[in-house]
């Protein structure tokens, strides 16, 4: 009761333009509208948009001559100003409340894409772990809140097999090369979760792709480790 006063009082606010909202929303319909979506063509691997006329599947070039363990990867949204500051409020400023409206785009994604039709009933979501240091810092792990909605609003079942045992540099300076080897050994999985990975399709859900190497390094692992069959990269937004 109180917490309905509170909003007949104090209304939720547009996280971009502050217009005031119904309860349970964090975003108006014309900002979310207004977020530019990556739609085709693509890259059939990374999710990289193109501009112009490419018909039928393709490869870009930054993917055809690396080797990355993951079965494709999409992302919703470029990362342009507003996008950019709605992950940087959930991830920088402990706003996690936003996840449960962010991975609105991703059942968005699931729609328009028929790859991510008809998944395999083994499908499970698992989130890009943070290093419990950053994730104290955090006060929590955006991808962990995103994955958790998104299983909410797609029903999906969610399985965080993945920690973080080494804490790694931060990855914004390096080449594609050294994020790799940068991302070695930096995740593992738990022990505990390791029969139940074994033949599934895995969703790996994280804010942002940018070269690919987080995601390639975690479906490396789930595939070697645990016998994953498939690892789906979903990211919020593509850097
Ligand atoms: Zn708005
Ligand atoms: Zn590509």
């Amino acid at each position: 009761m109180i917490a309905g006063l509170l909003d007949l009082c104090f209304p939720p606010l547009c996280e971009l333009c502050q217009t005031s909202l119904d309860k349970g929303h964090s975003l108006c319909r014309d900002c979310a509208n207004g977020l530019q979506r990556i739609e085709e063509p693509y890259c059939q691997k990374c999710g990289e948009g193109f501009a112009g006329q490419i018909t039928g599947e393709f490869s870009c070039p930054n993917c055809s001559n690396i080797t990355l363990d993951f079965d494709f990867a999409r992302s919703p949204l470029k990362a342009a100003g507003p996008s950019r500051e709605l992950v940087h409020a959930l991830k920088y400023r402990s706003r996690f409340y936003l996840s449960d409206e962010l991975a609105a785009f991703f059942v968005e994604l699931m729609e328009t894409d028929s790859r991510l039709h008809n998944l395999p009933e083994s499908t499970v979501v698992t989130p890009v772990p943070l290093h419990w240091w950053r994730q104290q810092m955090r006060q929590g792990n955006q991808a962990h809140e995103l994955a958790k909605a998104f299983c909410r609003r797609s029903g999906l079942r969610l399985l965080p097999a993945l920690k973080r045992i080494r804490r790694t540099e931060t990855q914004t300076q390096l080449t594609r090369k050294q994020r790799l080897s940068n991302l070695r050994d930096a995740f593992a999985i738990h022990k505990k979760e390791l029969d139940n990975l074994k033949g599934t399709t895995v969703i790996l859900i994280d804010d942002v792709f940018t070269t690919g190497s987080t995601a390639h390094e975690c479906a490396r692992l789930l595939k070697k480790e645990a016998a994953v069959d498939r690892v789906i990269a979903l990211t919020l937004l593509r850097g």
